[in-house]
């Protein structure tokens, strides 16, 4: 066993895929939510930006608390429906400060970044360049991307064909079974969140998972109704234990070997 694994209980969980960085999205203070993890087993968290400004937010969150003794790592995203508020004069100003960003010791990643048609009033087109940006960003810095997705798989697998990614994954994948099978087949891990606790989903192998929240959103069904936090990780992984009839344990080893794998973390 490697140092770095010995360091943890074998049950220890990640959260890959949540929004704490802003107070607005937390359930509890920042303190509050990181004890609230660890009693839950959960030890690494993985805070994700949605636009250019709230990334930097990401950035600054993750590198006050990481010298406080916590494992905690963000990305740099665009989120598709975000978009609108993004000057398409600014973009390559925008990408010139994300490249400088994700220098950030703390930084693991891109995302969220991808396409969204689920709401009205989206454009396409913008969404489609944007993405084209990001993934050109991600390949020329060798950065993992977290990927937002719906109601777009069609538009998507063509322009993400087009790049070569490092290891990267479908976040709150909730799609039908032939575009987890493209996912799947393209080397993509698939982001499972309390989602998976509620709605009937396709799922992953268990060998191809990582755990997430997207907290403060998915609130697994134990507790919905309230504020999503990383420590509920915990529940999706029970989850999984049931649904694969594995062991606890057996859930956590894989997703947390999986993320740290992917994130380097
Ligand atoms: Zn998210």
């Amino acid at each position: 066993m490697s140092q770095k694994a010995s360091r943890h209980a074998v049950n220890m969980l990640v959260d890959t895929h949540t929004h704490i960085h802003n107070k607005n999205d937390r359930a509890d203070s920042a303190e509050g939510i990181f004890k609230h993890a660890h009693e839950l087993g959960v030890d690494k968290i993985i805070t994700i930006g949605t636009r250019p400004e709230d990334s930097l937010n990401a950035k600054e969150f993750a590198e006050k608390w990481a010298k406080n003794g916590e494992n905690i790592y963000w990305t740099f995203g665009f989120h598709p429906n975000e978009y609108a508020e993004i000057d398409r004069a600014d973009l390559t100003n925008t990408i010139n400060v994300a490249q400088k960003a994700l220098k950030s010791p703390q930084n693991v990643g891109i995302g969220e970044i991808g396409l969204d048609y689920h709401f009205d009033g989206y454009d396409a087109q913008r969404q489609r360049e944007l993405l084209e940006e990001c993934l050109q960003l991600a390949q020329d810095t060798k950065k993992p991307v977290s990927f937002h997705v719906r109601d777009a798989f069609d538009d998507f697998w063509p322009i993400f064909d087009n790049f070569h990614l490092v290891t990267s994954v479908m976040h709150s994948f909730s799609d039908s079974k032939k575009n987890l099978r493209a996912a799947l087949d393209r080397g993509l891990f698939i982001g499972v969140n309390g989602l998976a606790t509620f709605a009937d989903i396709a799922h992953p192998p268990l060998e191809r998972m990582v755990l997430e929240t997207d907290a403060p959103y998915l609130t697994p069904k134990q507790f919905r109704g309230k504020m999503n936090k990383p420590g509920y990780v915990k529940y999706v992984a029970e989850w999984a234990a049931e649904y694969y009839k594995v062991d606890f344990d057996e859930v956590a080893r894989i997703t947390t070997a999986n993320a740290e794998k992917i994130f380097e973390i």
